[in-house]
């Protein structure tokens, strides 16, 4: 052992030897990861008439909102009383709590609030907002079935490697999984791997954020009723102070993830304990845990437009989609395709947490519901530009693609606009 110690220090690096790899399949669009956003991205695809493949490292869909139990999906209007979202965002929205019979207090539970419901109050929708609190099996469960149903072809425990490229085009994905490392042929490709994974192997220039913390959202047993536990170890906003001292992560490196997993994981032990120490005649028991690191922001696109807070109202004549924002009530952003697209690839886009949005705009545009906006945006143009444009994004006709996203209602209104057109 103390030999292999020694060579790993010394030893910087080895060849890796060059080997042909099988191509096992080819496809108008290749979806990156399976969350959020690229499940919007693989049925927007399915739908406008594209072979869609979508790529998954774990064993199940939703990504942060599912697997991490991220289970408030935010607001689809502006806190003003308008809705913003709506096609794949709406529906989602929608599938997340089909089979909720009501409100649970401790799993936290709500269904689509009534004045949102057709023929609701106005008045109460300007003090309640248009989101819910689902069940992440049960989201987990209907989203797999969509995909399915739309004729996806999904590959689970299928982890994207690397790309294949000619000229200003990627032609194939490598990925690995159980049967080994093989390729995968591609018109166009959709990174929604949360982490710009294909941007970063592909050449495009990204930018990471080192400000993520321990973060795990878990479910516990106590007294034979489950309860969800929203636990994390806030920080001052936008790289300021951490509360204890702790220490932040991008999340795009392999230390990182280890590190916030079993800093979380200890979190979660002590709030066990402590609960335990109160509660000495109750049983509690840790019951579901995060399955996937709860990173916020880790790696994005920086594309030809990021989009920055200042863009508030900013009508772009690409808009391809709207969102509110969370954490405010009244502002509204415009969503450009320039937001999305690759820059050194013709034939990449992006979808979810990882699209090009300044620092502080980021955790805005980075929530469930902008999410599945900018997938539906990015499966859209990728089908279309498949079938029109020899997979090249940047050369789609805009008006087309608004015009269809449009009947799939998508809400694109310039009203909202400060100069309105
Ligand atoms: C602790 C926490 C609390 C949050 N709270 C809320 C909230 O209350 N409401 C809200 O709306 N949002 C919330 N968010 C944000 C929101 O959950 C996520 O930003 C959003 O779900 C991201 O969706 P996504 O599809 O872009 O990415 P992800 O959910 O990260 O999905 C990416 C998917 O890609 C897969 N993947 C990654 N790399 C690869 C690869 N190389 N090969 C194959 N597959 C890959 C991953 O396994 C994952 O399934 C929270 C986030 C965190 C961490």
């Amino acid at each position: 052992m103390a030999g292999s110690k020694t060579s790993s220090r010394t030893v910087r690096s080895v060849a890796e030897p060059a080997r042909r790899v099988p191509v096992c399949g080819a496809y108008d669009v290749v979806v990156v990861g399976g969350g959020i956003g690229g499940v919007a991205a693989a049925v927007a695809a399915a739908r406008n008439g594209a072979s869609v493949c979508l790529l998954e490292k774990e064993n199940a869909l939703g990504g942060l909102a599912t697997l991490a139990n991220v289970i408030v999906y935010l607001p689809l209007c502006d806190g003003m009383g308008h809705q913003v979202i709506g096609g794949l965002g709406e529906e989602l929205l929608k599938l997340s709590v089909k089979d909720l019979r009501g409100p649970n207090k401790t799993m936290r539970l709500q269904p689509i609030p009534e004045c949102w419901l057709p023929g609701g109050d106005p008045q109460q929708r300007l003090t309640k907002r248009y989101d819910t609190w689902f069940n992440p099996g049960g989201y987990m469960l209907d989203m797999e079935a969509l995909i399915v149903a739309e004729g996806v072809t999904l590959y689970y425990d299928t982890r994207f490697c690397a790309v294949t490229r000619k000229a200003n085009r990627i032609v194939s994905v490598i990925v690995e999984n159980k049967s080994g490392r093989s390729a995968i042929l591609c018109k166009t490709v959709v990174d929604s791997s949360g982490d710009a994974d294909v941007c970063a192997v592909a050449g495009e220039a990204t930018e990471s954020l080192d400000t993520n913390v321990r973060s795990g959202w878990f479910y516990y047993l106590k007294n034979n009723r489950v309860h969800l536990k929203e636990l994390t170890k806030w920080y001052d906003k936008y790289c300021g102070r951490h509360p204890d001292g702790g220490i932040f992560y991008a999340g795009d490196k392999a230390d990182d993830v280890t590190a916030q997993t079993l800093g979380t994981r200890a979190m979660q032990r002590e709030f066990i304990a402590e609960l335990r120490r109160q509660n000495p005649t109750e049983e509690i028991y840790p019951l579901i845990l995060t399955l996937i690191p709860g990173f916020r922001m880790t790696r994005r696109l920086r594309g030809a437009v990021e989009l920055e807070e200042a863009d508030e109202r900013r009508w772009f004549d690409d808009t391809v989609g709207m969102t509110g924002d969370w954490r405010a009530k009244g502002p509204v952003y415009y969503l450009p395709l320039r937001c999305l697209a690759g820059v050194v690839n013709a034939n990449l886009v992006t979808a979810g947490r990882c699209i090009s949005s300044g620092r502080t705009s980021w955790d805005m545009a980075r929530v469930i519901p902008t999410c599945a906006v900018t997938g539906e945006a990015a499966g859209t143009a990728a089908a279309m530009a498949a079938a029109r444009t020899a997979g090249r994004i940047g050369a789609l006709n805009i008006a087309d693609l608004q015009a269809q996203l449009r009947r799939q209602n998508v809400i694109i209104d310039r009203s909202f606009a400060k100069e309105r057109g």
